[in-house]
């Protein structure tokens, strides 16, 4: 590993060297989405800069494990806890069932993630299977008197932490500023921050998903789920814990505070965050109507490549205003960028002094706190440079597996515009699937796309410039 990687950690506000517990490997977690409604773009962008940073993490040589929650249940419609279950709203809205709800917007969100080369996490836990797991953390934190029973609720109890505000030197009046819209005094609370762990007195009659529970039928809370999740596929030590920027206080905050009085010691090194997508009137939300999402997009005519172009040209500390403007020059920008690279002719040695000094520089950007628009730049400067067009080629390929970007694919299939752009787009992954399979020598996986293609009637043709396909 010749570059280290360097990113902002929000617990020591910060630009620190990554150094992961253990040698060589990262146990890294990820905030799910709540399945109450499709993701927004906004959403989308703290998920493409995580998978950026996954695959960074990947491209210099870590084995990553990540985890991702599903939020099902426990999330209230105010990030503290007063408000209605957002499922249950959800279900209400559309007369559905919570669980009907939860697959339907789970499917979607994979979805988006799809079309937009999000790969999804090793491991993917929605919280409603982890209701042992809560019960036990719970337990324990009752008997070690971190949390107490009051008016039937399990609470965490903040004054028993040396520094419970672990974040921020702000004030608690200014952290609750923007997340709590319908401010609710629960009167069951000893102290203003503390936390739901177990609802069993809802005020909500309607809550569907309930279970039994030592003090009674409930449900979770919402932070309680990130805690268990990633410590029963993670271990005790965690390296790095991801989310956007409005997670920070309370769900981080609380996480933080539960999990290190579970475990008795620190739990997570680094804490990354990416700033919010926002709209000309201010903060996407899922809870203002029409919201923007892929499909609308696609809808409009973009090509999702260009939404994950546009977040990467930009750092993810910033917040970054959308507009379709903005859209509509990354859509030239990408285009004339595929054309480029697809018109590289494919034979020919790799130049390996100038593969490696490129690849290098591309590291470095990365490394330097994910400085993704500086690697873009270092992708347009190879192709301004006098190396052959082989070396071009694998050193674009080469970045996409950070990037994710179709550089090297997508021109091919804009050539042949007679196949639908859903259809391209599944052609494309499972040609980058393939690509895998055979790398890793899998290659009963491998035939068995090739055959799932063909089915579907797609040729695949193994050929020197790479893989191309045509209808059958
Ligand atoms: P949710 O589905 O509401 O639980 O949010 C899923 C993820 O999106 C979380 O990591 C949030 O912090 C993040 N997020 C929410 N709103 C935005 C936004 N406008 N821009 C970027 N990320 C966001
Ligand atoms: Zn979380």
């Amino acid at each position: 590993m010749e570059n280290k990687l360097q990113f902002y950690n929000t617990l020591t506000r910060r630009v620190e060297q990554f150094v992961p517990n253990e040698d060589g490997k990262v146990a890294m977690y990820t905030c799910g989405p709540t399945v109450y409604h499709f993701a927004h773009i906004g959403n989308l962008r703290s998920y493409i800069m995580e998978d950026l940073l996954e695959k960074t993490l990947r491209y210099i040589g870590y084995d990553v494990k990540r985890v991702m929650n599903i939020t099902d249940v426990g999330h209230l419609t105010s990030d503290a806890d007063t408000g209605e279950d957002k499922m249950v709203a959800g279900a209400k809205r559309e007369h559905k069932s919570v669980m009907e709800i939860a697959k339907f917007y789970t499917d979607a969100f994979f979805e988006d993630c799809r079309k937009l080369n999000i790969k999804t996490p090793d491991v993917v836990e929605p919280a409603t299977n982890c209701i042992d797991e809560f019960i036990k953390v719970i337990t324990r934190l009752l008997e070690t008197g971190y949390a107490y029973e009051s008016g039937g609720n399990i609470y965490f109890d903040t004054s028993k932490l040396k520094e419970y505000y672990v974040f921020s030197s702000q004030s608690e009046k200014e952290l609750l500023v923007g997340v709590r819209d319908d401010v609710e005094e629960d009167e069951n609370k000893r102290n203003k921050s503390d936390f739901v762990l177990w609802f069993t007195k809802s005020k909500f009659e309607d809550q569907e998903l309930k279970w039994e529970s030592p003090w009674g039928v409930g449900y979770p809370g919402w932070h309680i789920e990130c805690s268990c999740i990633s410590m029963k596929h993670l271990g005790e030590y965690m390296d790095i814990h991801c989310g956007g920027v409005d997670n920070i206080f309370p769900h981080h905050t609380n996480e933080i505070a539960q999990s290190e009085a579970y475990l008795g010691h620190k739990w997570c090194n680094y804490w990354f965050h990416v700033h919010h997508l926002n709209d000309k009137s201010g903060k996407m939300s899922k809870s203002k109507g029409g919201i923007l999402t892929v499909s609308v997009l696609e809808e409009n005519g973009y090509n999702p490549m260009v939404y994950r172009l546009f977040c990467l040209q930009s750092h993810y500390r910033k917040p970054l205003e959308f507009s379709y403007e903005v859209l509509d020059n990354m859509s030239a920008a990408y285009d004339k960028l595929v054309k480029r690279i697809g018109s590289l002719k494919r034979e020919g040695q790799v130049e390996q002094a100038k593969f490696d000094e490129y690849r290098n520089r591309f590291e470095a950007a990365l490394c330097d706190d994910l400085n993704t628009s500086m690697a873009i730049t270092v992708l347009y400067d190879l192709l301004k440079d006098d190396m052959n067009d082989a070396t071009k080629f694998a050193l674009a390929e080469s970045f996409d597996r950070v990037l994710s970007l179709n550089l090297t694919t997508a021109q091919e299939v804009k050539e042949d515009s007679s196949v639908g752009a859903e259809l391209e787009r599944y052609i494309l992954e499972k040609i980058e699937e393939r690509k895998a399979a055979k790398k890793e020598k899998d290659f009963a996986k491998a035939d068995a796309i090739r055959n799932e293609l063909l089915e579907k009637g797609i040729i695949l043709e193994d050929t020197r410039e790479g893989v191309k396909w045509k209808k059958a």
